[in-house]
């Protein structure tokens, strides 16, 4: 029975963690690595806590998750266990959605491959090339071959709750839902690409916008959500969709106290859209009418993947390994535990 292949209902959703080493900054300040992954599926937080009589004491939090990663792990290896499982599916007429989740610096566009050079012509550097890879190998499997797919590439920006096409000069756009509730984002650039080579350059040029005119490359891309799609249509009707996101980041408190107005309320935004997308993702494989896809624009262009009939998620929350992120990481822990 070829149903029992499918993932089953409930496992709709892979949450996965990947810790990132300690960086040159934090090494230099000497903070330390305070999370271990003791199995393949365990993160613990080595929490140190001052006493009422100020000695400190560790505290151990461990979380438990379908994959956990540690520093030593390649983008090849996240891949296989996370993106790759879901590559099949947009085939069989499925929307596949990975997201990178965590705090700004932590690894996100590093895991998802935005930080691609655009020099080697290197298939190793992230998700978006793997899954690329992955395509254009099942584009020729026999199986797949008669249905004449055509695979086109999307990629935007979501923020403060505005839609900027990444491939159009950050061109601003519309997002609409027609009486059916299906959404579209009006104007979005589908650039048809018939090889890896041509996905890196889109990705490549959507990069390059996204962080042009910026005075430091995190200062905005962290606070907006980047979605890169590669959409599989045929006789020029959608069959399948992956969608890859790079959240904004997902850090809170001391930043944003000693924020101005502007910051407050991008901060404002962003933790509404989170919020959405932890509701969508719990909805998923339960009750579609209570899936609140409406609750944000992330969620609202996303919304095929939290409807269909056959969608599947996974989620790589990123964790920074420094005691000095660890209020950040518990956060992100504790969210990642809640989507599952
Ligand atoms: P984010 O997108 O979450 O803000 P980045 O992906 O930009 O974070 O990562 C911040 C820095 O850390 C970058 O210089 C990146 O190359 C580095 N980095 C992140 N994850 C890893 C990793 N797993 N291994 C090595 N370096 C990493
Ligand atoms: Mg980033």
């Amino acid at each position: 029975k070829i149903s029992s292949l499918e993932p089953a209902e409930d496992h709709r959703i892979c949450v996965c963690v990947r810790k990132r080493p300690l960086n040159e900054r934090e090494n230099t300040m000497k903070d330390l690595d305070i999370i271990t992954i003791p199995s393949h599926n365990v993160v613990t937080v080595h929490e140190s806590k001052q006493k009422v009589d100020l000695t400190r004491y560790l505290e151990n939090q461990t979380f438990c998750f379908d994959h956990a990663f540690d520093d030593t792990a390649s983008n090849e290896l996240v891949y296989q266990f996370t993106a790759r499982p879901l590559v099949e599916s947009i085939f069989r007429k499925g929307m596949a959605t990975c997201f990178a989740y965590g705090q700004t610096g932590s690894g996100k566009t590093h895991t998802m491959g935005g930080a691609f050079s655009g020099k080697a012509q290197d298939c190793s550097k992230g998700i978006y090339a793997l899954v690329a890879q992955d395509v254009f190998l099942l584009l020729r499997n026999p199986a797949y071959e008669k249905l004449e797919l055509k695979v086109y590439g999307t990629f935007f920006e979501i923020y403060g709750g505005k839609v900027y096409d990444l491939l159009n000069w950050k061109k601003k756009l519309q997002v609409l839902e027609d009486g059916n509730q299906q959404v579209q984002v009006v104007g979005l650039q589908e650039q048809e690409v018939s090889c890896v080579e041509e996905v890196l350059t889109l990705v490549e040029l959507g990069n390059s916008c996204r962080t042009s005119g910026q005075t430091s490359v995190n200062a905005h891309s962290s606070r907006s959500h980047a979605v890169f799609q590669l959409i599989l249509k045929s006789g020029g009707k959608l069959h399948g969709k992956f969608s890859l996101v790079d959240l904004a980041g997902n850090e809170r408190g001391a930043d944003t106290a000693k924020a101005n107005r502007k910051r407050q309320l991008e901060g404002a935004e962003i933790n509404k859209s989170l919020l959405a997308l932890k509701e969508c993702i719990r909805a998923l494989g339960k009750n579609k009418s209570h899936t609140p896809f409406r609750a944000s624009k992330l969620t609202q262009v996303l919304r095929d993947s939290f409807i269909g009939q056959n969608s599947s998620t996974c989620m790589i929350a990123t964790i920074s390994p420094g005691m000095t992120s660890c209020e950040n990481t518990l956060n992100t822990l504790r969210y990642a535990n809640r989507v599952k």
